[in-house]
C-alpha cells in the first residue's frame, strides 16, 4: 500500500509538471526589437540642443526638426523624441542605462560595432577573437533563436528575424536556414504570404536607401508587423538599423527622426501584442541597440573600439507579470550579453544552453517566473 502510495505520488508530481511546462510553453512569446547604433544620450536625454543649427550635424538647414524635438529640459526633449517610451514604456516596463543617473548597460565585446554587438545580443557572449568584421557569415556560435527553436521544437517559421541590414542573414544563426530570416534588399520567400506581405516584398525595390546593404526600416517594419498578425511566430526580432547609417552620414536630423520612427514601432508593436490573445499577458518585448557612439559633436557620427564612450548603451523590456521597474538608477549594472539569458529565462530554457554564456538573465525576469 506504501509502495502504491508512492507510485501515485510520483505519478501526480511528474503530471503537474508536465502541465506546468506545458502551460508555460503556450504562455511565453517575445519580441525583440533593436535601432542600429541609438545613442543612450538621446533615449534618457533626447535630442542634444548643442548640435542644433550646427553645419556639421546637418542641423543647418533643418529648423523644423529642431523645433520638433527641442525644448527646455531633458525630460522635455525626451519625451518629444521618443513618446512611447517616455510616456507608456516607463509606466509598464524597465528602462536601463542612464548613465545620468548611475545606471549603467554596457557591450562586453571590445569592437564597438554591429556583428559583434548583434552577435552578443543572440549569444550572450563575447567573441571577439571570431568576430572582429561585419562580413556576412554564418554566426560562430548558435543564436537564441536557433535554441529557442530547437528546445521548443518550433517550425522553422515559429521562430523569425526581419533586418534592414542584410547582413542579419548571416548574424541570425549557426546553421544557416535553421531559422526564418528575411533582411536586406531580399525578396520574403514564404508560402501562402498574405497579400500585404507580398505587396511590401514587392515594394521595397522601388522605395531605395542610399545604402545598398540596407533597406528601410519601414519595409522590415511593417513585413515584421504583419508577419506577427498572420504567422503568429513565438520569437520575433526586428533588427532596424537606418539610425546608424543617417548617423554615419552626419546627418543628425534624420538621425532623430529614425529615432522617433523607432518609437513609433516599438508603441505600435505593444499594441498589436495588447490586441492578439495569443500575445497578450504572455509576451516579453526587448528593446535594445549594438553599440553606443561618440559623445562629442566631433565623434557622436562614429563608434568602434577607438571610440571613447561607444561601450555604452541602454535596454528596455516589458512583459505581463514583470515589475515595472521604470527608469533604472544608481547601481544598476547590465551588459548586452544578458539579453539572449533574459529571453530563453523568459521561455522557460534554461539559459546555460547559450553556449559559453556570459551573460545572466535580469534579476526581474528570474523573480518574476518564480512566482
Ligand atoms: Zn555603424
Amino acid at each position: 500500500m506504501k509502495v502504491l502510495m508512492r507510485i501515485l505520488a510520483l505519478l501526480f508530481a511528474a503530471m503537474m509538471a508536465a502541465g506546468a511546462a506545458a502551460q508555460q510553453d503556450l504562455h511565453r512569446s517575445v519580441v525583440l526589437i533593436t535601432a542600429d547604433g541609438l545613442r543612450w544620450q538621446e533615449i534618457f536625454r533626447g535630442a542634444d540642443p548643442a548640435f542644433f543649427g550646427r553645419e556639421e550635424t546637418g542641423m543647418k538647414d533643418a529648423r523644423d526638426v529642431a523645433r520638433r524635438f527641442g525644448g527646455a529640459s531633458a525630460a522635455e526633449r525626451r519625451a518629444k523624441l521618443l513618446p512611447f517610451f517616455w510616456n507608456e514604456l516607463v509606466k509598464i516596463g524597465s528602462l536601463y542605462g542612464n548613465r545620468d543617473k548611475g545606471s549603467e548597460v554596457v557591450v562586453r565585446n571590445r569592437h564597438r560595432f554591429s556583428y559583434p554587438g548583434y552577435s552578443e545580443i543572440l549569444t550572450g557572449r563575447p567573441r571577439d577573437d571570431l568576430i572582429d568584421s561585419n562580413d556576412n557569415r554564418p554566426n560562430p556560435s548558435f543564436t537564441v533563436l536557433e535554441i529557442v527553436r530547437k528546445e521548443l521544437g518550433l517550425a522553422r517559421e515559429q521562430v523569425a528575424l526581419f533586418g534592414s541590414w542584410e547582413t542579419f542573414s548571416g548574424i541570425g544563426a549557426h546553421e544557416p536556414g535553421s531559422v526564418f530570416i528575411n533582411a536586406g534588399y531580399t525578396s520574403l520567400e514564404l508560402a501562402g504570404a498574405s497579400a500585404r506581405l507580398i505587396e511590401l516584398s514587392r515594394d521595397q525595390f522601388s522605395l531605395l536607401t542610399p545604402w545598398r546593404t540596407v533597406r528601410h526600416d519601414y519595409t522590415t517594419f511593417e513585413l515584421a508587423l504583419e508577419y506577427l498578425r498572420t504567422r503568429k511566430p513565438r520569437l520575433l526580432y526586428i533588427a532596424l538599423g537606418e539610425t546608424d547609417d543617417w548617423a554615419h552620414a552626419k546627418r543628425y536630423d534624420r538621425y532623430l527622426e529614425m529615432i522617433h520612427y523607432f518609437d513609433g514601432c516599438v508603441g505600435r508593436i505593444w499594441r498589436a501584442i495588447q490586441q492578439m490573445p495569443e500575445y497578450r499577458d504572455r509576451t516579453l518585448l526587448v528593446a535594445a541597440t549594438d553599440h553606443g557612439r561618440g559623445s562629442k559633436i566631433k565623434n557622436w557620427d562614429r563608434h568602434g573600439a577607438d571610440v571613447r564612450g561607444a561601450q555604452y548603451i541602454w535596454l528596455a523590456v516589458a512583459g505581463a507579470g514583470l515589475a515595472a521597474g521604470g527608469e533604472a538608477g544608481e547601481g544598476s549594472r547590465l551588459t548586452q550579453s544578458d539579453i539572449a539569458p533574459t529571453i530563453l529565462e523568459w521561455m522557460g530554457i534554461p539559459y546555460t544552453k547559450l553556449e559559453g554564456v556570459a551573460g545572466r538573465p535580469l534579476p526581474a525576469i528570474a523573480a518574476g517566473k518564480s512566482r
